[in-house]
């Protein structure tokens, strides 16, 4: 395919070619302010999205969920009669137990796309400590940062990762290095429209993995999980979206590598698409099988 485009289009558009629309591109594009190429208001969004992710869904989302069970039995006894008062007081010690329990165990409550999968999902509150600055990349990452940047690289520290999240460049043809290119680029960005768009990782045509920001600080990839996650880019020869074997190769074996530094599983891989809904991975959106495959794939280099 065409490969030797002329660079930079809109390879950061994980998904939008340069000047191409994208279906599904919404109101929290935060990324896609990137690939729009029209970010208009959105610059800013990012990082005031950004930061308090984490702490919200875990903690808030979870206590709030916890307290909203609580009061049942305060409600109910309002409409009773004085008499039936006492009786629902086992109920209420009860209700109260589950509460103390729950707290107790440390369940914490993801809703809707953020938790991955699709669907809600229990997030364990357990999972352990990981010094993101501690873990050191094998050899065969080439570590290639580019500069700290309010547009690409922030320089924002992450405290903990819950998911990796997969991309495709939405470029056919692009390399790693150009797409590396495009994103150090915007440091130097002039004009009234910004783009704000990066990721960690850059997968390339051969299966070259490129690491652009270190993993214990922010790329702006993934909209309101940008806190959170780790972002991995991958090349494709197509506008079908579907990765060479050497690009899918490295995919599986960066993200088992991943897996095992972050103390995540395969359930901990999500695509874009699961944060917001927009089509990337392109295949792996439109192949759902293709995605559980991969995620099978990730497992089995777990377990080697
Ligand atoms: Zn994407």
């Amino acid at each position: 395919m065409p490969r030797n485009r002329a660079f930079p289009f809109s390879v950061a558009g994980h998904g939008t070619p340069a000047g191409r629309k994208r279906p599904g591109s919404g109101k929290d594009e935060m990324e896609e302010k990137t690939e729009s190429k029209n970010p208009e208001a959105g610059q800013d969004r990012q990082e005031a999205g950004a930061l308090p992710q984490a702490g919200r869904r875990r903690g808030k989302n979870g206590h709030s969920h916890i307290l909203s069970r609580g009061r049942i039995p305060g409600r109910s006894r309002g409409s009773k009669s004085r008499g039936e008062r006492r009786a629902p007081g086992c109920l209420v010690r009860l209700v109260l137990a589950f509460i103390l329990a729950a707290v107790f165990f440390g369940i914490g409550y993801e809703t809707g796309k953020n938790a991955g999968d699709g669907g809600a999902s229990f997030v364990p509150e357990t999972r352990k400590y990981v010094d993101l600055s501690a873990v050191k990349a094998p050899d065969w990452i080439s570590q290639e940062f580019i500069d700290v940047n309010k547009y690409s690289r922030p320089g924002i520290k992450l405290n903990q990762v819950n998911n990796i999240v997969v991309h495709y460049v939405a470029n056919p043809g692009t390399t790693a290095e150009q797409n590396r290119s495009y994103f150090a680029g915007l440091a130097n960005q002039t004009g009234s429209s910004k783009i704000h768009a990066s990721c960690h990782f850059i997968i390339g045509l051969d299966g070259e993995i490129v690491q652009i920001i270190p993993i214990d600080e922010m790329a702006y990839a993934s909209n309101n999980r940008n806190s959170d996650t780790i972002a991995i880019e991958c090349c494709h020869p197509g506008e079908d979206g579907k990765f060479s074997d050497a690009t899918y190769a490295s995919l599986v074996k960066l993200s088992a590598w991943l897996c095992g530094e972050l103390d995540l599983t395969q359930k901990d891989l999500i695509r874009h698409y699961d944060v917001n809904g927009k089509i990337c991975p392109k295949y792996f959106v439109e192949h759902e099988d293709a995605w559980k495959d991969f995620k099978n794939d990730v497992k089995k280099a777990l377990n080697e």
